[in-house]
């Protein structure tokens, strides 16, 4: 009897799986394999909170597949070797996997091609809703601006979404480890895996999406950001679903999640743009070791700043608007490299993604992909029009709690400011950015 290999990385899920799905159709008996990678662990990437979520997702896919019939098989090693020993072993027909876009997953697949030859199967538009280089413009290997990408993207062919599988069948004598449960960092992280992934959407109101999505106070973004990461949910299946839905909501649902093929599809054409800057544009970045700490803290001075900072610590997560704020206040205000904010986002958010937290940071230093790489937001601005009221603020700075409206934006104005809340770090019209950048 014929054995194949599903192994699963980004794609932690059974519903329109097509790694999974062709194992099954290629052998009557599949190892759905796991390995709890050291290779990634020796990057740094393996953070608490991600490491945590993940031990959640692999516990419901683990539920998952036993409800059919199989298990998840989890090794810990080096996934190349891991996999191959195993695929040896038990003379795998073939060895199915997602195709990945970071620099570690090109060096994966290379190693597994390079010891597995044709019994490698790399199946594409698993992590994201169009494969990187489904679409690219004339002479070029990938699109470097949002809007032709999503014009394109809107005309590409796409593949139907697939059905979980109702049975699997894994051979009884693989043996696995148990994953080890983690502690996170952040003490409100939410619930890993396909089952909790599915209920979030479910619950989830899409058609107030375009009216809600920039409104700190009222969180009302899907948040199935760490689900979309860790392939709990398909890009694919959730396009197809929110198509389905129609109307304004749905459509600017829609334009994020090609906001994120275009981001990978930037970073499989560009591993290098995880570290370098894509566009480089000749900056000479501040030093501040204390201005760092005051930002990471949430400290600055600035409130709409240190809330969105403290939420991060807080939650894992935070909302996109006070992402731009906050990376923006870092990368153009204070003028720090935004690879020393990019590395702190990645230490604490439960979605961190290299292809999303280091190409959105670009975007905003303006080292990437934004046409207008000058743009500075300012957060009082930013405060104004997205906090109008204050109470994104009052909810996670506790300093300012009894401070009422939108004077909690400026605590400075205050006839009496908090003694315990400091004094801002910065000037806002200092300018250095301009300068940095020799303007
Ligand atoms: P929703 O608004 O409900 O959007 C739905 C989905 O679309 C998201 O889950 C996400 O997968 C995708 N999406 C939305 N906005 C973007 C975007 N700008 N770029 C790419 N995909 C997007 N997103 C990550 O998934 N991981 C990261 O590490 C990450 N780091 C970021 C760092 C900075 C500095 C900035 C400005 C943005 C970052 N984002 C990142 C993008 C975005 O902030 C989050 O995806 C979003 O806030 C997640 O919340 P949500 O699921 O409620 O999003």
């Amino acid at each position: 009897m014929s054995i194949s290999i599903a192994l699963f990385t980004q794609d932690l899920r059974v519903h329109d799986n097509p790694v999974l799905r062709a194992a099954l159709a290629e052998s009557a008996e599949v190892v759905p394999l796991f390995v709890l990678d050291e290779g990634v662990e020796a990057t740094g990437f393996a953070v608490p909170n991600r490491a945590a979520f993940l031990a959640g997702c692999l516990a419901d896919l683990d539920g998952a597949l036993r409800s059919r019939g199989g298990r998840l098989v989890v090794r810990r090693g080096e996934a190349v070797a891991e996999t191959v020993r195993l695929a040896r072993r038990l003379d795998a027909r073939g060895v199915h996997l997602a195709a990945g876009v970071s620099a570690f997953a090109h060096r994966r697949e290379a190693g597994l091609r390079a010891e597995l030859g044709e019994r490698l199967r790399v199946h594409e538009a698993v992590l994201t809703a169009l494969a990187p280089g489904a679409v690219t413009p004339a002479g070029k290997d990938h699109y470097g601006v949002f809007t032709p990408y999503w014009r394109a993207w809107r005309q590409a062919e796409r593949r139907a979404p697939l059905t979980a599988p109702r049975t699997v069948r894994v051979p009884a004598d693989v043996p696995g480890v148990a994953v080890p449960a983690v502690r996170p960092d952040s003490p409100d992280l939410p619930e890993g895996g396909e089952s909790a992934g599915r209920r979030r959407w479910s619950g989830w109101d899409v058609d107030a999406y375009q009216e809600q999505h920039d409104d700190l106070a009222g969180d009302d973004t899907s948040r199935l950001s760490p689900y979309l990461h860790f392939g709990c949910l398909s890009a694919t299946e959730l396009v197809a679903l929110a198509e389905r839905r129609g109307g304004a909501g749905a459509e600017a649902f829609v334009r994020q999640l090609v906001w994120r093929d275009f981001h990978h599809q930037v970073l499989a054409a560009r591993p290098d743009a995880a570290r370098a800057d894509y566009r480089p544009r000749g900056d000479r970045w501040h030093h501040d070791d204390a201005e760092l700490a005051a930002w990471r803290e949430g400290r600055t001075g600035y409130p709409i700043v240190d809330a969105g900072m403290r939420q991060l610590a807080a939650e894992g997560w935070m909302h996109n608007r006070a992402r731009l704020l906050t990376a923006g206040f870092l990368a153009k205000t204070l003028y720090l490299d935004w690879r020393a904010g990019a590395a702190h986002f990645l230490s604490l958010l439960v979605d961190g993604d290299v292809a999303n937290n280091q190409l959105n940071w670009q975007w905003v230093a303006g080292t990437g992909t934004d046409t207008r790489p000058n743009r500075v937001l300012n957060p009082l601005t930013q405060a104004k029009r997205f906090d109008p009221h204050g109470d994104y603020v009052r909810r996670w700075v506790p300093e300012l709690a009894e401070v009422p409206g939108p004077a909690v934006h400026r605590p400075w104005l205050l006839e009496r400011p908090p003694r315990d809340y400091p004094a801002p770090v910065i000037d806002l019209a200092e300018g250095r950015f301009a300068r940095g950048r020799g303007r």
